[in-house]
């Protein structure tokens, strides 16, 4: 594989300071981002320094494409949406799952235009009927008052501009509708079917029961605790990172809440509400068509998992946000169950997503695991899969395998990568303490709440550069643009 022949991509981390406070050390420095955004204009003005720039996409198609036997490792949403983008493109695949039953942890999960699109090109419009929701805006409220500081409009704004709904959705119904369309393009899904081992010069798969599964391509979907990484990577592994962050995930009723006229405004229109404050925020939605309402409570714990008791979590959610606007802590002492989730996140800058013998990738979270603060994990790795398919369109013969999936590394290497780098500046905008950045932001993002134009945001939903960049981006089109653009080099 041509890899070193391909130019280097550049690392998207966030500079590294000194830890200060209880801040976690991943996310200390938002100086500059190397994803296109103007987010952090209100920072520059601060220090009185200018902004960056832009990139576009184009279209290409190609028609003649080989059909390979591609092995799914993972009935998470990175494995069953990429063996949708594979099957619709003539590859047979199988995805292997280790559970026994389908399942996602947390209910609620936004879908951005990024994903959506794909998601309805690929026919899951009519399974989303009657269960997803589409929220008309974003407000960020100020922690300990919830009057509104920022605010993003979702409809029409986001349609219009990205043709594409920004929708919210239970985990369960996003799951069951990508699994049902996985079996009806034909692809086999095997539960009960761990894998231990890989062999990536054939390639194949060893399962628990001994089985032997050889494929063209093995795709490793298998999240953040990925085993085929190690392989991928090997001496060069890193693991990803706890941030220093954690959240707690809940959900209330919501018949509880129209009962209080005071939670009951919050419920007027399909909405997101996002509560910002010192090292904490909230984000919140209805899902299962209105009937319940989704809480990410996401505060800074640095301590192990291990020594963390679920019995405590309740009482522990409660006391982080005691003082804040009394609306959400009326819904937060509604909350009568919760979990409690460590937030990772994976290094930008790791070398490859592809073995040594081009024959065995990774996508999601095994490849990227983020903090959900851009909300967009599992955009990407409904992005990942369509932009394997797309890349796999290239593929006239088998030798070509390798050169295809190295342009598919490139590229979602780069993008996956700022979305991480995204993610964690939001997790450092929201959480400033109050003082001069904070009190910078919330003048930044106020003319988004009075309706006026705007050029720029610290609210990333609103700012136009990074709005772009992020909802109105093309998977496909970008690796059919950069296949052009390196093929000279491949052949
Ligand atoms: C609090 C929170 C909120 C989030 N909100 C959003 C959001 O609003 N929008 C968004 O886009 N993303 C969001 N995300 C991110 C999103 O949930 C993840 O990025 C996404 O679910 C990852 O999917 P995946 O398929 O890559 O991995 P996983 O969901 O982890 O799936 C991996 C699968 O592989 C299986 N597996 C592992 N090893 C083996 C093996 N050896 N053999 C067989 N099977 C195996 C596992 O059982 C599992 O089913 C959020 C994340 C968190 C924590």
């Amino acid at each position: 594989m041509a890899l070193s022949a391909l130019p280097a991509i550049t690392s998207s981390r966030i500079e590294p300071e000194p830890r200060k406070g209880s801040t976690p050390a991943i996310v200390t420095s938002i100086k500059r981002a190397s994803y296109p955004t103007r987010s952090l204009q209100f920072l520059r003005k601060l220090e009185g320094k200018s902004p960056g720039a832009c990139s576009n996409v184009e279209s290409v198609r190609n028609d003649r494409k080989l059909q390979l036997q591609v092995t799914v490792v993972g009935a998470g949403i990175g494995g069953l949406a990429t063996s949708i983008a594979l099957a619709r493109e003539g590859h047979a695949v199988t995805v292997l799952e280790q559970a026994s039953a389908l399942a996602e942890v947390g209910a609620g999960i936004q879908i951005p235009p990024n994903s959506s699109k794909l998601l309805l090109k690929w026919g899951l419009g009519p399974l989303f009927e009657g269960k997803a929701v589409e929220p008309r805006g974003i407000t960020f409220r100020r922690w300990e008052t919830g009057n509104a500081i920022g605010y993003t409009r979702l409809i029409p704004d986001f349609r219009s501009s990205f043709e594409a709904p920004y929708y919210v959705i239970h985990r369960a119904h996003l799951h069951e509708a990508l699994h049902e369309t996985a079996v009806k393009l034909g692809v086999t899904v095997k539960l009960n079917s761990r894998v231990t081992e890989y062999n990536e010069m054939v390639p194949s798969i060893k399962m628990q029961d001994g089985a032997i599964l050889k494929s063209d391509l093995i795709v490793a979907a298998d999240g953040v605790k990925s085993a085929a990484r190690k392989l991928i990577l090997g001496k060069d592994n890193k693991d990803p990172i706890r941030t220093g962050f954690a959240v707690y995930r809940s959900t209330i009723d919501v018949q509880k809440m129209k009962d209080d006229p005071e939670t009951a405004t919050l419920l007027r229109e399909p909405a997101l509400n996002v509560w910002i404050g010192p090292q904490r925020h909230v984000m919140s939605y209805t899902i299962a068509a209105g009937k319940s309402f989704n809480l990410v409570l996401s505060h800074v714990d640095d301590t192990d998992p291990a020594t963390w008791r679920p019995e405590d979590s309740l009482d522990n959610m409660r006391a982080q946000f005691e003082g804040w606007d009394p609306v959400l802590t009326k819904i937060i002492a509604m909350i009568d169950k919760t979990i409690k989730w460590p937030l990772l996140s994976g290094d930008p800058s790791i070398p490859s997503w592809i073995s040594q013998s081009g024959k065995v990738i990774m996508l999601g979270d095994a490849a990227h695991a983020m903090v959900p603060y851009m909300s967009q994990g599992a955009a990407m790795a409904v992005e990942d899969g369509a932009a394997l398919a797309a890349a796999l369109s290239h593929v006239h013969t088998i030798s070509d395998l390798p050169k295809a999936l190295s342009v598919f590394d490139i590229v979602r290497r780069r993008r996956a990568g700022q979305m991480q780098e995204a993610s964690l500046v939001n997790g450092k905008i929201w959480h400033f303490d109050d003082g001069p950045e904070q009190a910078a932001r919330d003048e930044a993002m106020e003319p988004e709440t009075k309706g006026l134009p705007i050029s720029e945001s610290p609210n990333q939903w609103t700012d136009p550069v990074t709005q772009a960049w992020a909802y109105g981006y093309s998977a496909e089109d970008d690796i059919h643009s950069s296949w052009n653009q390196f093929k000279s080099r491949l052949f």
